[in-house]
């Protein structure tokens, strides 16, 4: 059967769900993009190298919103958004300065990441997310480095020094963003305390969600 076709934008619970691109510098063990053959809950998000502009985004996003306003615009697909920083940011900008009406301004923008933004980008990015990202979700996932690389599997040239990255976009987009949490997916292994402790020094909350394991969960 031919697979429909593939979504830019999505609809979870409150939140409109914004697909930019499915490359990304990780393999996570948990992430079920192949098990789930590219499909979220019927939507697909191989976007087949497609990858979308910003004014596309807008525009779907605007006919989501006449259909039925959503109380969350969200960067998060099956790829890590941030592969498409410009891309990005000129979507909430647009949002922010009254360009994307009648989404509101206000509109809540918020970015589910792997952390590897400074890394890719051989730079410190969190200053350009401030008055465009209210809301940073960072999948860290363990207080433990070695842990981190058998989780998150790295590819080169982000396996080195990623995990010392990640912590730093934590840290500085804890004082420089309105919300940050760290999220890990829950595991036996995991060492709970370890990272409630880590997340407390990054200034970061943090929030365990369960893992997937089949469409629907
Ligand atoms: S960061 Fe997200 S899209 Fe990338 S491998 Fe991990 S779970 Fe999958």
């Amino acid at each position: 059967m031919e697979s429909p076709k593939p979504s830019i934008v999505y609809r979870y619970k409150n939140g409109l769900y914004v697909n930019l691109t499915n490359r990304c510098p990780t393999a996570c063990v948990f992430c079920v993009k192949n098990t789930w053959k590219m499909d979220y809950r019927g939507s697909n998000l191989n976007l087949g190298g497609a990858d979308p502009s910003p004014a596309e985004v807008i525009a779907l996003a605007k006919e989501e919103w006449a259909a039925a306003p959503f109380e969350e615009f969200v960067f998060c697909g099956y790829g890590e958004p941030t592969m498409r920083l410009e891309a990005m940011l000129t979507c909430a900008r647009m949002i922010k300065n009254g360009r994307a009406a009648p989404l509101p301004r206000a509109l809540k923008v918020r970015l589910n990441t792997n952390g590897l933004a400074n890394a890719v980008w051989g730079r410190n990015v969190v200053p350009e997310l401030k008055g465009l990202i209210d809301s940073v979700h960072v999948s860290l996932n363990t207080a433990d480095p070695a842990q981190w690389l058998a989780l998150m599997r790295p590819l080169e040239p982000w396996a080195s020094d990623g995990y010392e990255k990640v912590k730093e976009f934590i840290r500085e987009a804890s004082l420089l963003l309105p919300e940050i949490f760290v999220t890990a997916v829950e595991d036996k292994d995991i060492d709970t305390e370890k990272f409630k402790a880590l997340a407390e020094r990054l200034g970061a909350e943090t929030r365990i969600r369960p893992r997937l394991e089949a469409p629907g969960d």
